[in-house]
């Protein structure tokens, strides 16, 4: 038998209270912030639109949602 221990944390950047594994916030390179917001934060780096990183968020959600 498997321990499911899961730890939830709220997300600073949008409240969001998750259980992944935290990202590292790249503005000050100490706060945990959500997957999500991760990812929109390496995307915002690199100039993709507000818009953009929406639809790739979703992408993503969709790839790594288990398939049956
Ligand atoms: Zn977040």
């Amino acid at each position: 038998m498997k321990d499911n221990i899961t730890r939830m944390a709220v997300c600073p950047r949008c409240g969001r209270t998750y259980c992944e594994r935290p990202a590292l916030s790249r503005v000050d390179n100490e706060t945990l912030i959500c997957p999500d917001c991760g990812t929109r934060e390496a995307l915002e780096s690199i100039g993709v639109s507000a818009e953009e990183q929406d639809s790739i968020i979703e992408t993503i959600h969709r790839s790594t949602h288990n398939p049956r």
